[in-house]
């Protein structure tokens, strides 16, 4: 078993390494600078939302295996790897910002001593193992010795203890082979196929990835537009083309959008490294620019449907950005509300695990775990987040809280039928309903093109 030292021990990612590898039987301390979080962690309290962490946190703590520290010098001599696994979230232009990264490189730097190997678990730009290479060859003290070795994270938050101990693929990129083995020794209990490559390989595939899977979102949100132009249901041409094993169906979910810590950033992350290589990658800027506009959807459904939207009721189900965490960063609900309350709507938010992380973000903005609560003398219902908690509400139960009768569906998780049999009227995403007509054979252009076909 390892000493092992993770680095931004706290944060989503740190915080499940730490305790899923003192779970697998490691030394391990997790390292933060937010001295209210490690305290409430040494106390036992988990400071995220995430299924199964609290108890594996308790477990650690228990056997002694798992401590938190603000001290680099408690935990970084003796390690034997250190994970790098503080955050990289975007500077102004976009790039990855990291000022982490260097702040807690040079900061472990100087409490090296014998051999260590520093994983980088962060999402870094292509080149950052030279990077952190460099920064402790300047911070080190002489005669110490390390090896870097790039191994980029996939978990999702929401499963995030489950992903790690079950990921898909392990990536490992390294110029030192001995350090790159070490590493995947670590891994070899999960079982699953590692991928050893070259540094800047490993970090390419972290981010073409996400881009990846963004891309697959962003697909099927424009062709949900244009369902909505043309007639057809976005459902089922995702059914349909989901089949198709070289599309595959995971990750065709039309509705508001992705958000999050990872997605958002990391595309605009790899959409400028292009840049600074010179390509101006016009797929990367569509997949943000497709989503930024699904967030105003919902707000032009509500329009089309209320009208003008000042003093208008609008409830939002969900806040966090996906189900099962508490994480607000670059959520759709926050977009969302920002453009309610720019019309001058009466806003109310429901979510059963983030209102605390935007308490005080808004005026006026009501924050309301109770979704029937949160429904009272609404106009318009808009989920937003497609918690199981909202998947199975009781629509009849929401409509009598309401005043009005509109539900928009920002994750297409309820049927017309079922909102209709409730009283509601239904707005989905790439939905011709009877409410949002097609206007197929409206469009002078496109009817003209049908009926030459026809002659
Ligand atoms: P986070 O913000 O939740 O956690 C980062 C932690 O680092 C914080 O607790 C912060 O206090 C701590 N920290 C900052 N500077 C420090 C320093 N100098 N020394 C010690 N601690 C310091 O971030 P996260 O969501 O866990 O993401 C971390 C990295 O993992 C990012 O690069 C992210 O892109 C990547 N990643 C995240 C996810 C995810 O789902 N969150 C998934 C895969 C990869």
């Amino acid at each position: 078993m390892a000493r092992i030292s993770i680095i931004g021990g706290a944060g989503y990612v740190g915080l499940a390494y730490a305790a899923a590898l003192a779970d697998l039987g490691h030394e391990v301390w997790g390292l933060d600078l937010d001295d209210a979080k490690v305290q409430a962690l040494s106390a036992g309290h988990c400071p995220i939302y995430e299924p199964g962490l609290a108890e594996l946190i308790q477990r650690g703590l228990s056997t002694g295996r798992l401590r938190f520290t603000t001290d680099y010098g408690q935990a970084v001599p003796g390690a034997e790897f250190l994970f790098l696994c503080v955050g990289t979230p975007s500077d102004e232009q976009g790039r990855a910002d990291l000022s982490y990264v260097v702040e807690a490189t040079k900061s472990l730097a100087r409490h090296l001593d014998g051999h260590t190997i520093l994983v980088n678990k962060s999402t870094l730009p292509v080149g950052s193992v030279t990077l952190v290479e460099g920064l402790l060859m300047r911070h080190a003290e002489p005669g110490v010795t390390y090896a870097v070795v790039s191994n980029p994270e996939f978990l999702r938050e929401g499963s995030a203890v489950h992903d790690l101990m079950h990921p898909d693929r392990v990536v490992l990129g390294g110029s030192n082979a001995d350090a790159v083995q070490r590493v995947a020794e670590l891994y070899a209990s999960f079982g699953a196929p590692i991928v050893v490559t070259d540094p800047r390989s490993a970090e390419l595939i972290k981010y073409a990835s996400n881009a990846f899977l963004a891309a697959k979102i962003s697909f099927i949100n424009e062709i949900a537009l244009i369902c909505e132009q043309l007639g057809g249901d976005v459902a089922s041409v995702t059914s349909g083309i989901g089949l198709d094993q070289r599309i595959g169906r995971a990750f065709l979910n039309a509705g508001v959008g992705f958000g999050g810590s990872c997605f958002p950033k990391d595309v605009r992350a790899l959409t400028m490294m292009a840049r600074d290589a010179g390509l101006d990658s016009s797929l990367l800027t569509a997949i943000l620019d497709i989503n930024r506009r699904m967030r105003l959807v919902v707000v032009e459904k509500l329009e089309n449907s209320l009208g003008d939207l000042r003093g208008r009721s609008i409830t939002l189900l969900g806040l966090a950005f996906k189900p099962d965490t508490d994480d607000v960063r670059e959520a759709p609900a926050i977009d969302i509300v920002d453009a309610l309350v720019a019309r001058e709507a009466r806003v109310r938010v429901s979510d059963p695990a983030a209102l605390e992380h935007v308490e005080g973000r808004w005026n006026g903005v009501e924050l309301i775990e109770d979704p029937y609560a949160a429904a009272m003398g609404a106009d318009a219902v808009v989920l937003v987040t497609d918690w199981n908690q909202y998947r199975v509400i009781d629509l009849t139960k929401l409509a009598n809280s309401m005043r009005g009768d509109v539900l928009v569906d920002g994750r297409r998780v309820f049927s017309p039928a079922q909102a209709a049999a409730a009283g509601l009227t239904y707005l989905g995403i790439g939905h011709s309903s009877e409410t949002v007509s097609p206007r197929a054979f409206d469009l002078a252009s496109y009817g003209a093109y049908l009926s030459m076909a026809a002659d």
